[in-house]
């Protein structure tokens, strides 16, 4: 009704349009309606009985088309006012919805996370004035975590060092690629860092393609505040999710999984190699095997 009374009102306004005057003052009033209906009918797409502010339509459409490249052209139609970045981040920091930009999309997506097979699109050509909704799910948690995400961000040390500062802050819990991207101050290669923090530094930070399928695409956790031993840390990323998943990630002595995670007894899954790495064992995937960290240990002593 509300859009429809917009339209006629447009269609009209349009009509009247002089485009002949050579007043130019007065082609620049008669605009002005104009522009003022077109965002007004922007705005009464989604009814007002879904959503009454532009940060919810906002929300609303984001939701209704998520994995889906959106353009902040689509955000500003559906918001109907000016400051809807604003809007975004605050859906973002405030309320953590993981509606996140273009550039962190393509930098997550080059190291192996947000893949096509799981229903996301190509984010290699992707822009700093687009959009993706990775989930439909709110992480209620977000805001306390983008504070302490503002004083890491702030401290010292080199993007590396504080990325590593702000998993440790948050063990155990699930962080989003747009807050380590903001603890990295930015740094295109913080994805890379993240990647090294695991292979080469030996933490055990997971993802839905590493080690964590339970885990939302675009989600990461350090599991233990503890470094694996130098002689796991080599193993090539392909190769330790291929042998997870060969293991249906299962610790191959007492069968623990994910599943029976509960507080009191909060492990996680690591790879031991049979023949020790130290003693010549290889790094391929018929030297390894699944172990909980217990288990682990135990053969280890
Ligand atoms: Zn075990
Ligand atoms: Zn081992």
């Amino acid at each position: 009704m509300e859009l429809e009374l917009c339209r006629t009102t447009l269609l009209e306004l349009l009509e009247n349009f002089n485009s002949e005057s050579n007043d130019l003052r007065e082609k620049v009033l008669s605009l002005v309606p104009m522009w003022d209906q077109l965002r007004e009918m922007g705005s009464s797409i989604i009814p007002s009985t879904i959503a009454t502010s532009a940060r919810d339509r906002i929300l609303h459409y984001a939701l209704t088309y998520p994995k889906t490249i959106i353009s902040n052209r689509e955000f500003m139609i559906i918001s109907g006012i000016s400051e809807w970045p604003r809007r975004v981040r605050e859906l973002r920091v405030e309320f953590g919805w993981a509606l996140i930009n273009g550039i962190t999309a393509k930098e997550m997506q080059a190291v192996g996370e947000l893949r096509e097979e799981d229903g996301f699109p190509n984010c290699s050509e992707m822009t700093p004035n687009e959009y993706i909704m990775l989930s439909t799910e709110q992480d209620r948690d977000a805001a306390h975590r983008w504070n302490i995400a503002k004083t890491i961000r702030n401290g010292r040390g080199g993007a590396k060092a504080r990325i590593l500062d702000f998993f440790k802050a948050n063990i155990g819990v699930p962080v989003s690629g747009e807050e380590l991207r903001y603890v990295a101050k930015g740094a295109t290669e913080w994805a890379r860092r993240v990647r090294e923090l695991r292979t080469e530094d030996g933490w055990q930070i997971c993802t839905h393609w590493q080690g964590r399928p339970d885990l939302a695409s675009g989600v990461y956790v350090l599991e233990s505040s503890r470094q694996l031993p130098s002689h796991d840390r080599s193993i090539d990323d392909a190769v330790r999710r291929a042998v997870m998943v060969r293991d249906n990630y299962t610790c191959k002595d007492c069968q623990w999984t994910r599943a029976s995670w509960n507080p009191d007894d909060p492990r996680h899954l690591e790879l031991h190699h049979i023949e020790h790495h130290v003693s010549g064992g290889s790094n391929a995937a018929e030297n390894l095997v699944t172990l909980c960290n217990v288990c682990h240990d135990v053969r280890h002593r």
